[in-house]
């Protein structure tokens, strides 16, 4: 290559300095491979363009068809479970600790539906005229029990460091797949606004709209872990099949929560021992350790795990009206799974990586009402609200009758 350097000027001063050295070269040949040198050249980077627009053609076309293809298959991929959750269904789940005895009534328990209608606490006659199935009101002192169970929960996890929020309840659709929910799948749970061209969804926990504070954010590790609470409204479709607990407040379509929510480093939140998971469900057994209720806490088996999450405890709380434990609380701690959809990333010391996130329930308030009501109903048919309440309500609340 260098010595083709020296045949670009002027091919008579060339042929004289050869001459001139006493070099015996084939000039004529060597002008004549030259040539043919370029010819070739000029040829292949012809193809080359060609190549490249073939390729552009291609992989617009192809590509993009086998990944609209792929796209729906590869987001029902889950996360990867973590080595404490059993494999299997709920059959299969483990009770990690449980907090004190079933209550013992010498009169005939009640349920929820009866004490609360008995004492005017909920509509659902009304609701079903207004909204349809699954629909409540809550009057009277249950009104105000939502508002102060929403304000006790919230004040709890403020004292253990959680910031305050309240979220937009309306989240973007591609927010909902960032965290791992399938608005489009079959038996979808997402309520997608049609004015909106679905482009909109009514968020089914206020996990969605929180997770969206950190899209496209990178954080230094000195701002981690961030931990919030959350109040906000939650929507569900509840589309696949009617279950067992069709009656009353347990599966409804619209209810309050205040839910726990944080952005952690990568190696914090791997859902082992002594983790922000571990803070959050120790709040939660707080709360309902405060509500006078009790329950259990259980490691949840690979089957109850859902798409996003790569451990999960629940806790549940023993429901006298249904002689069974019910699901109140769930925290998951779901790894880089979000963060990698949503492109929330951590820099320490100029190495970046993607955060790890996690949620939790902090109160659920239609069960957590279920709860108040079964648990500390008593033998006039009154309930006597829990104490920690009280602060937040009137004092004719503080005994419902
Ligand atoms: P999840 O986000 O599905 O883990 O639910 C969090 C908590 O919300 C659960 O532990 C329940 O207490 C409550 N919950 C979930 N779905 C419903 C529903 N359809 N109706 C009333 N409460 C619900």
């Amino acid at each position: 290559r260098a010595g083709l350097r020296l045949m670009k000027g002027d091919r008579a001063a060339l042929e004289e300095n050869v001459r001139q050295r006493a070099v015996s070269v084939d000039l004529e040949k060597l002008y004549q491979l030259q040539s043919e040198y370029f010819g070739l050249n000029g040829h292949l980077q012809t193809l080359r363009q060609q190549r490249n627009i073939n390729i552009h053609a291609q992989s617009k076309d192809q590509k993009s068809v086998l990944e609209r293809a792929m796209y729906p298959l590869v987001s029902l991929l889950p996360n990867t479970s973590h080595p404490l959750s059993p494999v299997g269904g709920y059959e299969n789940v483990k009770v990690i600790r449980t907090h004190g005895n079933k209550p013992v009534f010498d009169f005939p328990v009640r349920s929820h539906v009866d004490i609360a209608e008995s004492l005017g606490l909920v509509d659902f006659s009304s609701a079903a005229k207004a909204s349809g199935r699954r629909f409540y009101y809550l009057t009277g002192a249950a009104a105000l029990l939502e508002l102060a169970l929403v304000q006790y929960a919230m004040h709890k996890a403020c004292g253990k460091g959680f910031s305050p929020v309240i979220t937009p309840d309306i989240v973007r659709t591609g927010v909902v797949e960032g965290c791992g929910f399938h608005p489009r799948g079959e038996a979808t749970q997402v309520y997608a606004l049609h004015h909106h061209h679905g482009h909109l969804s009514l968020s089914g926990t206020a996990e969605v709209p929180l997770a969206g504070m950190f899209i496209e954010k990178t954080l230094t590790v000195d701002q981690l872990p961030v931990r919030l609470v959350a109040f906000g409204r939650s929507y569900r479709a509840e589309s696949g099949g009617a279950g067992r607990a069709v009656k009353g407040l347990y599966r409804v379509h619209q209810f309050s929560k205040v839910e726990l929510f944080a952005v952690t480093e990568t190696d914090e939140g791997d859902g082992g021992e002594g983790g922000v998971l571990d803070e959050m469900v120790a709040l939660q057994e707080e709360i309902c350790a405060d509500l006078g209720l009790h329950y259990r806490v259980l490691e949840m088996p690979t089957g109850e795990l859902g798409g996003p999450a790569h451990r999960k405890l629940d806790v549940e709380v023993w429901m006298p009206g249904r002689a069974e434990f019910g699901e109140v609380c769930s925290a998951s701690d779901c790894g880089s799974f979000q963060s990698q959809r949503l492109g929330i990333r951590t820099v320490d010391r100029g190495e970046r990586s993607y955060a790890h996130t996690l949620n939790a329930t902090a109160c659920a308030v239609p069960r957590t009402i279920i709860a108040i009501l079964e648990n500390h109903q008593m033998k006039d048919g009154s309930v006597v609200v829990p104490p920690v309440l009280h602060p937040y309500l009137p004092p004719d609340c503080h005994h419902i009758m």
